[in-house]
């Protein structure tokens, strides 16, 4: 196959080595980690070992670390009205996200859907705090939700100073930092989170595994999703997925061990991208520039190009990037963040993503610029490949 350059790690990363090493020494061990003899013991080993392994990585105690099947499954639990944080409270009355969340987020878990409240984000993709506070005023034991960074913008959101007007409130906050996580830190104390979601597969693990990490013993979840056989210390009962918790785990390991490393590397290539891009095309938006962002992530727009035909022409050239979120089905949605941050439909349409991670080199940033002069020409000249 030609050479390709993979510009979607906001949709998935690769396998990283050390994750893919945890794969095959699992792969050794036969047990069922809830079994008491060896090979029990020695599965059980290995899912303990990555508990740690993904604590030290958001600086939580093993103890509060909770494995999923993915971070969909994560957040789907943490957003109950059933959190306590001591025995027998009142259930949660409202759930207040912000108008950018993943879409596993902005369906609201359990809370029925008059208790569900959105609050909305400045231009720059910035939850507006002012608009949280009023919102908290609503209730008197809400439950917020706010992402890390965006999937689509990258953009930062400043959950530590939610977490302090949420708690003064009297509420909780869950975090999303499943695009945050490997790429800034995401120390849940530092962040004042109350709960945090966490996703292997944007982390260098395998996909169809997650965690849901708490603070502490004190935020008590007592209703799980998926009952049965007590796995997970009552909260996700079923069979661990041995291989893949270990890969998480060796993952995290590694993301904490190279972060700082990767993330300069990745910064100044994106900067190079961004650069080559507005010398190609000045009328190009990039947004949430003004904001801080992810180091990995561009999401931007020119005028007149249609997103899902510019998104097949990238790939024509070996360049894999995405129109805005990712999404299932197959379909293109307009993207609720951009509409969120009051952008016109007419851009909103040629939004395209491209992400990157530690393994971008400078080649692929070559290629990616190349691809893009070919388009924007293309696109200049009315092709009917591109134009809106
Ligand atoms: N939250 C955010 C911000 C995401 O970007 C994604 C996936 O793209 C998820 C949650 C869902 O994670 P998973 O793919 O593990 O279900």
């Amino acid at each position: 196959m030609a050479q390709r350059s993979y510009f979607d790690w906001n949709a998935t990363t690769p396998l990283r080595i050390e994750a893919r090493d945890a794969i095959d020494d699992a792969l050794t061990v036969v047990g069922n980690p809830s079994s008491v003899h060896f090979e029990g013991r020695s599965a059980r080993r290995l899912i303990e070992r990555a508990r740690d392994q993904v604590a030290e990585f958001v600086g939580a105690r093993s103890a509060d670390v909770f494995f999923t099947s993915s971070g969909t499954e994560a957040n789907m639990l943490a957003l109950t009205p059933a959190i306590e944080t001591s025995a027998g409270e009142r259930p949660r009355d409202r759930l207040l996200v912000s108008a950018i969340e993943h879409t596993s987020v902005r369906s609201g878990g359990r809370f029925p859907r008059d208790a569900i409240e959105d609050f909305p984000v400045d231009s720059d993709g910035h939850a507006d705090l002012a608009a949280l506070r009023d919102a908290l005023t609503h209730s008197s034991r809400p439950l917020v939700s706010l992402m890390l960074a965006n999937n689509e913008t990258g953009v930062v959101q400043p959950v530590a100073e939610a977490a302090a007007i949420t708690h003064e409130a009297g509420g909780l906050i869950h975090v999303d930092a499943v695009q945050a996580a490997g790429r800034i830190g995401c120390n849940i104390a530092a962040l004042g989170a109350d709960l945090m979601t966490l996703s292997a597969h944007k982390i260098g693990g395998l996909k169809g595994v997650g965690a849901l990490v708490r603070s502490s013993e004190a935020i008590y979840l007592p209703e799980p999703l998926i009952r049965g056989g007590g796995q997970e210390r009552g909260l996700r009962a079923g069979t661990e997925n041995v291989a893949g918790i270990a890969a998480f785990g060796a993952a995290a390991a590694a993301a904490t061990r190279q972060m700082a490393q990767e993330s300069e590397n990745v910064l100044m290539l994106r900067n190079t991208l961004e650069v080559g891009l507005r010398a190609i095309t000045p009328q190009a938006v990039i947004f949430g520039a003004a904001a801080e962002r992810l180091p990995n992530t561009t999401l931007f727009s020119v005028p007149g190009m249609k997103a899902e035909t510019a998104v097949i022409a990238f790939d024509l050239e070996g360049v894999a990037v995405s129109s805005g979120a990712a999404c299932s089905s197959g379909k293109v949605q307009p993207s609720h963040v951009l509409a969120a941050m009051g952008v016109l439909p007419g851009l909103v349409r040629g939004a395209v993503r491209v992400s990157l991670g530690w393994g971008t080199t400078q080649a692929d940033i070559e290629r990616f610029l190349n691809a893009w002069r070919k388009l924007a020409t293309a696109l200049s000249k009315g092709h009917p490949m591109t134009a809106a």
